[in-house]
């Protein structure tokens, strides 16, 4: 599967070190399962193996919403404006992440988003004009 990869976590409750899959990129046009996820919240949902403690991972997530010429940046953690500041900062790394983002680079409206609620407006929005 695309914008996915592993990474090592460490359980909260536990301290027991474990390897996770997270989402890292979500392209809507061929991660429907995805879509999913984001609107159940459960994107980078983990649980220890070992004590089963469930946690949810404070990581960022590019979504395109193509064919949109929309791109977001969901991070649970950009509340502040120091924060957004410096993704925005970022944001030439996330539109060379691919060829296709780069091309229509220029013309793109690119929003960060901290707020999941937020996120999932714009995904139901996407799912009623694109199914
Ligand atoms: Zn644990």
């Amino acid at each position: 599967m695309p914008g996915v990869k592993t990474t090592e976590v460490e359980c909260e409750k536990c301290g027991h070190r474990f390897e996770a899959t997270v989402i890292d990129h979500v392209d809507l046009t061929e991660d429907r399962d995805l879509l999913k996820k984001v609107k159940s919240g459960k994107v980078n949902r983990v649980q220890c193996p070992k004590c089963k403690k469930v946690m949810f991972l404070q990581r960022s997530i590019v979504i395109n919403f193509e064919p949109e010429s929309l791109i977001v940046l969901y991070d649970p953690a950009a509340t502040d404006s120091e924060r957004r500041e410096e993704l925005e900062r970022d944001y030439k790394t996330v539109v060379t992440y691919n060829e296709v983002l780069e091309e229509i680079g220029e013309e793109i409206d690119f929003r960060i988003i901290s707020d999941l609620t937020e996120l999932k407006k714009l995904v139901t929005t996407y799912e009623k004009n694109h199914s």
